[in-house]
């Protein structure tokens, strides 16, 4: 499965760039740009779009901009930009000079808008949304035209400008592109490109009261900002010949291409802002970064790593046609990565207290071993061993079958990195739950000695003395359905995991996880991946699982 980058066919948006370079188009420069709106955190779609378009820009030299499309200051917030910021140089990307935004732009859109109604192409429509909406027809019928389409030039010019001043309340006016009503594309009926809001914005203040809508502010920002090739999902593919149409209006020279491709859907998940955040506020999580969301700083706080990520985003390719990949791949690329990067270190989640009767009281010797495996030159560690050890509650089995490979009484098992231990009785209390293994060991096995016998398991372990404390949160799927938002009748709500999040506050860790810092990640032996939560302080450890060992979903389908 392993693809060379070099060795794989082009994508369709790679030739479409490779093809303008060799006509010399644009300049043979190529510009992207990565335009979120400040209206919630980024998701791992997202992450697609940024991957893409930061992508194309390091494979042809070009430059990719940061652009937040701010025009609806009712949703935006600099919490917002601020982890977007984050979001994008976590994933390991640089943008091009300063972040852009459309509101720098303002002035400029207005003036153009001004152009535009000289020009007899746009008009001040008295209407209300509802009746603008009422009139715009279906694909199969055309639309009606405003009463005051055809309103004096000057009427609009003094309209627009008193828009601008705050004359009106929201709603009351609109400035509508004089298209066609008659275009079978819906979107070329008259579309508004400004309505009054008054509301402050996050960066211009109350300067401004009417504020431009996505279709129009979109190309002119691309057009100011000189990009080439701009990137978009598919929704915007009957938006295309609006996006020209306005650049036709106002563009002298090098003009942007709109280029559309499928958006990433995952199973298991949503990946719509309103819901995530819909999630948030309803507390059905801890926040934007709880580790169960498909968020970028979710995932970053449940222990992914950006190049899985960004290994992902490159995996499934570049689509013309909506897709859904499974979250099975993301979690496969995950342990491929934390397989190679992370130390293997012992942690009982569900400790039993396990005492070896043959081995002094009071006294430790260390064993030691590997910190990675799969690492050729990595170096090991040394850990304490002695009389009182946890071993995993599901280590030990009273009536084992046959097929029970772990501790039994009268049964023998290897302690990992230390010696072969047999149990021989166990103390249990009065409502018969089992408290404490007896166990003696064989001084003769130590590992690395040489001499061994048969065993059928392996077990990892922690000294009881010599441990430290911690609280481990296992995480799971947030949502039971495969397609929780596809349900007509039913709220995407419903399909929430019960068993998302599980508490564990009694582990114990071997204590070279003393000096852990928040991201940091491990893999604990026979468990899987883990890494410190941000929640995590020297007073309380905690770790978050990140992924299982294995794809423990694929069973249960
Ligand atoms: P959402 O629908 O999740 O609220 P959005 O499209 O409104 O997302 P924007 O902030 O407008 O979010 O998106 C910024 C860029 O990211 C856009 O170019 C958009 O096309 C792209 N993008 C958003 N979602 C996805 C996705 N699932 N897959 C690929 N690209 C995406
Ligand atoms: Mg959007």
């Amino acid at each position: 499965m392993e693809a060379d980058n070099n060795e794989k066919s082009l994508n369709f948006i790679e030739q479409i760039i490779d093809k303008d370079l060799l006509e010399g188009k644009n300049g043979s420069r190529v510009h992207t740009r990565f335009p979120p709106e400040p209206n919630g955190y980024l998701h791992i779609g997202h992450a697609k779009s940024i991957c893409l378009n930061f992508g194309l820009g390091i494979k042809y030299g070009g430059k990719t901009n940061l652009r937040f499309d701010d025009t609806n200051p009712t949703k935006e917030e600099d919490e917002y930009v601020n982890s977007i910021i984050e979001d994008v140089k976590w994933l390991g990307f640089q943008w091009d000079g300063d972040i852009c935004y459309t509101s720098n732009y303002f002035q400029q859109l207005y003036d153009w808008a001004v152009q535009l109604i000289k020009e007899g192409k746009a008009y001040v429509d008295d209407q209300s949304a509802e009746e603008i909406s009422a009139q715009r027809g279906t694909p199969q019928k055309p639309g009606v035209e405003s009463p005051f389409r055809n309103r004096p030039l000057e009427e609009n010019l003094d309209l627009f400008e008193r828009m601008r001043r705050g004359e009106f309340a929201n709603g009351e006016k609109v400035l509508r592109a004089k298209v066609d009503m008659a275009s079978p594309n819906m979107q070329m009926r008259d579309p508004v490109m400004y309505r009054i809001l008054h509301a402050s914005h996050h960066r211009t203040g109350d300067k401004w009261c009417i504020y431009p809508m996505y279709d129009y502010a979109h190309g002119q920002s691309d057009y100011i900002e000189q990009i080439t090739h701009s990137i978009c999902t598919l929704e915007f593919e009957n938006h295309r010949p609006l996006y020209d149409w306005f650049l036709d209006q106002i563009a002298t020279g090098d003009r942007p291409q709109q280029i559309e491709f499928a958006r990433l859907n995952i199973n298991y998940t949503v990946m719509s802002k309103r819901k995530l955040l819909e999630l948030v506020e309803g507390n059905y999580v801890s926040g934007w970064d709880d580790p169960r969301m498909p968020t970028i700083s979710g995932l970053r706080r449940r222990g992914y790593t950006p190049e899985s990520i960004r290994n992902f985003t490159d995996r499934i390719g570049i689509a013309k046609r909506d897709n859904v990949i499974e979250y099975s791949l993301l979690e496969f690329l995950l342990r491929e990565h934390l397989n190679k990067i992370t130390k293997r270190v012992m942690a009982v989640l569900n400790p039993l207290k396990l005492t070896i009767t043959n081995y002094p009281e009071g006294e430790f010797e260390e064993v030691e071993l590997v910190n990675n495996p799969e690492d050729e030159n990595s170096a090991s560690r040394k850990l304490p061993f002695g009389r009182n050890i946890y071993i995993e509650q599901a280590d030990f089995m009273l009536n084992a079958s046959r097929k029970y490979y772990r501790l039994s009484v009268g049964r023998e098992v290897r302690l990992k990195g230390a010696y072969i231990i047999k149990c021989n009785d166990y103390v249990a209390d009065e409502n018969g739950e089992i408290t404490e293994l007896l166990c003696t060991y064989d001084p003769e096995t130590k590992s690395g000695s040489g001499i061994s016998r048969r065993v059928k398991a392996t077990l990892h372990w922690v000294n009881a003395e010599k441990c430290i404390d911690a609280e481990v949160r296992l995480y799971d799927r947030l949502f039971t359905d495969e397609d929780p938002a596809g349900h007509k009748e039913i709220d995407f709500k419903e399909f929430i995991n019960p068993d998302s999040l599980k508490i564990l506050s009694n582990c114990k860790l071997e204590p070279s996880l003393a000096e852990a810092k928040a991201e940091d990640k491990f893999q604990f032996q026979r468990l899987g991946y883990f890494c410190v939560d941000k929640d995590s302080s020297k007073e309380k450890l905690v770790f978050n699982r990140t992924v299982s060992l294995k794809d423990s979903w694929a069973k249960r389908k």
